[in-house]
């Protein structure tokens, strides 16, 4: 991804124009004023642009007359102003954003009547990654900001439930946008099915409040819980960008929630520049975490890579294949729908199990709930609970999800022949890394098993790929007799499972 940035030393001049020709005719607010603004929020607003590409949305006849999306910077562009290309598969060519690094470079797009600035979720440097999850609240008609501060808690119940900080701004139209600062490794397939299941639970809890399709016909009254917005492609208007959309010029600002709890009077969020200004100077940037705060999703849609975008139903062809079922009691996989509406529902932990399996040679296996299935290794000597201690774990085909609770025998001269016990079964949260990058970084909550392991591929080119699992943190406390022996589920050894089948 190519970055131009001229080398000459001397300071870049912007040369502006037309600075008395009015932009909001209802207040006379005029060029001139805008390019003031820009420059006055500059300390706070920079932070937020910078190394991100922008769209910007001008309107060289003020508000009142015609606006347009300029994505590509314009051919007269001085050498100054320093751009990233986004190659694209339609078109040759692709796309030349403007990266707004400095204040000059910021004055230069006011000059250029860009009344709105919408940069994109994620830095240039790294165009698969956003920084942060993005809920655009849009009132349809009848509902109004007020309705979106109602909505906005809903969603912030939920984020908090899940230990996310959200913040909030005014879009400085009739919405309202919550922010999920994130700063952590994520793709935008996790944080568009996160976004996406928020909003269609809470359309399902809330239908006369909440809808979060697109269709206008359907808002009247509601809120649309635009998640769409997290995509690589698209851009949300900036915190402190003035907005085009009104009479007046207003600010789209952070605001803090108790402003919003029993909010009477819309108007009261509506920031012209000059107060947009006093709030700055009087409270700071009440936007900084989304700079520094480093958030995780939930497991189950962090491991969500850029492939999985929109994710797959679960298959299980392989498992299918091994296994004839009038003769085991394994599970055989839900239908595919099922398998899809279980997709859906994923805002709860991720789970994990442990089988202790003796078949031909006596092995654990390790099931990680991932995107619908259970990523599965044996591991022949199971997790290692000191530091130092690698043992080899070779990956084996998805299972379905039904398998976190299979105990019992699988008969003999089936695949996998012998009795099956429920070792070790819970929660589990993916520190870092994800499974098609070869490296998972784990916080197990099991009943035998809890604390930090690391799992990673070391020979990847077979059909059983292998990994070593490592005790990572510090070490576990040794396991009891007991628990080494014994089912989680029901207490039994594998020679009481293999006696009861
Ligand atoms: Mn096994």
């Amino acid at each position: 991804m190519p970055r131009s940035r001229a080398a000459a030393a001397a300071p870049p001049e912007v040369a502006f124009s037309n600075l008395d020709k009015v932009f909001f005719p209802a207040s006379g607010f005029t060029k001139g004023e805008l390019i003031r603004h820009y420059l006055d929020v500059a300390p706070w607003l920079l932070p937020h642009l910078r190394g991100r590409p922008v769209t910007l949305i001008r309107f060289p006849d003020g508000v009142r007359g015609e606006s347009f999306y300029e994505k590509n910077v314009p051919k007269h562009a001085p050498p100054w102003i320093a751009t990233h290309s986004v190659a694209h598969r339609r078109r040759a060519g692709g796309t030349r954003y403007i990266l707004i690094d400095d204040a000059p470079t910021l004055a230069w797009c006011a000059n250029l009547a860009a009344i709105e600035l919408h940069p994109f979720l994620h830095r240039a440097s790294e165009p698969g990654r956003p920084t942060h999850l993005v809920f655009d609240l849009d009132p349809g008609e009848g509902a109004d900001l007020r309705t979106c501060a109602e909505v906005g808690f809903l969603v912030k119940k939920i984020l908090d439930g899940l230990g996310l900080e959200s913040f909030a701004k005014v879009s400085g139209s009739k919405g309202l946008q919550l922010y999920v600062p994130l700063n952590t490794a994520i793709a935008y397939a996790a944080t568009r099915a996160f976004a996406k299941g928020v909003a269609e639970h809470l359309e399902q809890a809330h239908p006369d409040l909440v809808v979060s399709q697109m269709a206008k016909s359907l808002r009247r009254g509601r809120v649309l819980i635009d998640w769409s917005q997290n995509h690589e492609a698209k851009t949300t208007v900036g915190v402190y960008s003035v907005r085009g959309k009104r009479e007046r010029p207003y600010v789209s600002m952070p605001v803090r929630w108790p402003e919003l709890k029993g909010l009477r009077d819309p108007a009261s969020l509506h920031f012209e520049p000059a107060e947009a200004l006093r709030r700055l100077r009087k409270q700071g940037d009440l936007f900084e975490p989304l700079l520094t705060l480093e958030q995780r999703l939930p497991a189950a849609f962090a491991s969500l890579g850029p492939e999985a975008a929109p994710a797959p139903v679960p298959s299980f062809g392989a498992y299918e294949a091994k296994r004839d079922f009038t003769r085991t009691r394994e599970p055989p996989p839900a239908p595919a729908p099922k398998r899809k509406a279980a997709r859906r529902s994923q805002t709860e932990a991720a789970r994990f199990v442990i089988q202790k399996h003796d078949a031909t040679r006596l092995h654990y296996d390790l099931r990680l709930e991932m995107g619908g299935a259970l990523k599965s290794w044996a591991v022949p000597k199971g997790l290692p609970t000191e530091l130092g201690v690698k043992h080899a774990a070779i990956e084996v085909e998805d299972h379905p999800l039904d398998y976190l609770t299979f105990e019992g025998v699988i008969p003999k001269g089936e695949y996998g022949g012998g009795t099956v016990m429920v070792w070790d079964i819970g929660t589990y949260e993916l520190l870092g890394g994800s499974h098609g990058a070869g490296n998972l970084k784990l916080r197990l909550a099991g009943k035998k098993l809890r604390g930090e392991w690391h799992l990673f591929k070391i020979r990847g080119d077979e059909a059983k790929p292998t990994w070593l699992v490592a005790k990572s943190g510090v070490a576990a406390k040794p396991l009891t007799a007991f628990q080494q022996t014994r089912s989680v589920l029901t207490r039994r050894t594998l020679a009481g499972i293999a006696r009861t089948a």
